[in-house]
């Protein structure tokens, strides 16, 4: 084993959509990616901050401490102007604690239900945050990224409310972009590029050298 495949990182999140996206995104990296699943002491973190950079937080300390492990944990959602900012931070319940995505995507569309398509502008936002094995934030970085909500499902790509979210540059929906297209230009791709290089830093830095 060489310094570099010593670099262990927990990614904090049971979203598998999520999940996908940031082991894609650190593939690269020689960084050993391992889930929450894997943990038996992994907790259940209530969300109960009012922006996405305070649960982005929560998650990464209180899963680093419980896990004893460094957590990269990201808060994300999807912020409507024309809904005065929401579904923002309740973005996963918005239609209710234990909302599906097509609960959530119903909602939205129907709340849309009068609002032309000029209107219908919206901006995914993601927040990266890297905690050590003692809960101390390492690095923080931000991502979004901007579209249009569509009046109807396009694409089985993605999660969440990717088959109604226009990317207004290529004329389709994050449901019909593949993963790596989105990788390149969504918010978490930006979130999670601005990071890696702190990320690699401190693990790094803390690796055992064989
Ligand atoms: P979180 O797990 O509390 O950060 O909530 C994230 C929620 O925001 C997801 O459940 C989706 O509803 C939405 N969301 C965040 N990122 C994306 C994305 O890339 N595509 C679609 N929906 C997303």
């Amino acid at each position: 084993m060489n310094r570099l495949s010593s670099m262990m990182l927990v990614l904090g999140t049971t979203n598998a959509g999520k999940q996908q996206e940031l082991t894609t995104l650190l593939e690269p990296f020689q960084i050993e990616c391992r889930s929450l699943k894997d943990f038996a002491s992994a907790v259940r973190v209530a969300e109960t901050g009012n922006t996405f950079a305070d649960n982005a937080a929560l998650k990464a300390i209180q899963q680093a401490q419980a896990l004893n492990h460094w957590v990269l944990a990201e808060d994300s959602g999807l912020v409507v102007e024309a809904l005065d900012g929401s579904p923002g931070v309740y973005s996963a319940r918005f239609a209710g604690p234990e909302a599906s995505d097509d609960d959530n995507n119903a909602l939205l569309i129907e709340q849309l239900t009068d609002v032309p398509s000029s209107r219908r502008i919206a901006y995914y936002a993601c927040h990266a945050t890297l905690a050590a094995p003692d809960g101390t934030i390492k690095a923080i970085a931000e991502g979004r990224c901007y579209g249009r909500i569509a009046k109807s499902a396009h694409g089985k790509e993605g999660f969440g409310y990717d088959p109604y979210f226009i990317i207004p540059e290529y004329h389709q929906t994050f449901g019909e972009l593949s993963l790596a297209v989105k990788g390149l230009i969504s918010h978490r791709g930006r979130a999670i590029r601005a990071i890696i290089p702190m990320i690699v830093k401190n693990l790094k830095a803390h690796s055992v050298s064989f």
